[in-house]
């Protein structure tokens, strides 16, 4: 499993040098002092603000790989205009969480929504395929990138992008996941369980993608995951802890492994249940807070 460069870097290098930037920030506090005695041209307060700008970008949140996604998305926020209907009305506060951006039925088009409504997103790359191709001009090399996204908690994207560059690349393909964000119907359907907590699929689903046909049944607590790799990863970010998989078809295909289990995921929603089963499955959709 390939996971996000970027964010590893960074991660690695929060890691690192943890100690080290502590001493630093220390000496740097030192110089701020120092600077602003000796300069009198530039005016005293408005060097320091510089100083302490560039402070903050060299402190880095101790282990923070969520941290670091946060700031990021706090940046974005800060400069966003919202284009769409939707991304106005989240920016007003008409509304306020996922459960009432997606009860709109408007289209989520703006990634940033789904920063400001949903800030526990965690994102991971699933698939990097290099695909090479000869032109007159010589060799082309780009990337085709698949992204999940999800809160752990019945949110869950699944996302593509093509382009040249690995970095830029990943960040379109976990946007694009983030516009694709879905509410997921989850519950106790397995009857060896019952214990009425939202741990599994509430009945069985399938989903397609070329080849691939993809099955999951509810499983008791305690069985975990036991899905294909890819498989894993996306019930995962999508808060399902307990099912069964079964797989027909080439699995080795990453791409559409993953869209044939997101298709699948989709639908413990679309699928009609009566009210009466609903509520002997426990089903919820959605988030139910932890
Ligand atoms: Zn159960």
């Amino acid at each position: 499993m390939k996971t996000s460069k970027v964010i590893d870097d960074d991660k690695a290098d929060a890691g690192e040098n943890e100690d080290v930037e502590e001493e630093d920030v220390k000496d740097d506090k030192e110089d701020i002092d120092k600077v602003v005695e000796e300069t009198e041209d530039v005016p005293e307060g408005i060097k320091r603000k510089r100083l302490e700008a560039e402070l903050k970008k060299k402190v880095r949140a101790p282990g923070g790989q969520v941290d670091f996604r946060k700031r990021r998305a706090m940046e974005r926020f800060d400069i966003w205009e919202p284009r769409t209907r939707l991304g106005m009305m989240v920016r007003d506060k008409e509304v306020t969480n996922m459960r009432e951006a997606l009860a709109t039925g408007l289209a989520l088009r703006e990634p940033e929504i789904v920063d400001v409504l949903l800030p526990d997103l965690e994102d991971e790359v699933l698939d990097v395929n290099m695909v090479q191709r000869m032109t007159d001009s010589g060799r082309r090399v780009r990337f085709a990138i698949t992204a999940v996204v999800g809160n752990m908690d019945g949110y869950v994207g699944l996302g593509q992008a093509k382009g040249k560059e690995v970095g830029p690349t990943i960040r379109k393909a976990i946007d694009n996941a983030k516009m694709n964000i879905i509410g997921i119907k989850r519950g106790c359907g397995s009857w060896e369980c019952g214990c009425g907590t939202p741990h599994s699929f509430p009945f069985k689903v399938n989903g397609k993608c070329g080849s691939i046909m993809a099955q999951f049944k509810p499983a008791p607590r305690g069985i975990e995951l036991a899905v294909g790799d890819v498989a894993k990863h996306i019930l995962k970010m999508a808060g399902i802890s307990d099912a069964w998989g079964f797989t027909t078809g080439k699995t080795r295909t990453t791409v559409n492994y993953a869209k044939a289990v997101f298709h699948a995921l989709g639908k413990t929603s679309s699928t009609r249940v009566s009210e009466v089963q609903e509520e002997k499955l426990n089903i919820v959709k959605g988030d139910v807070g932890k």
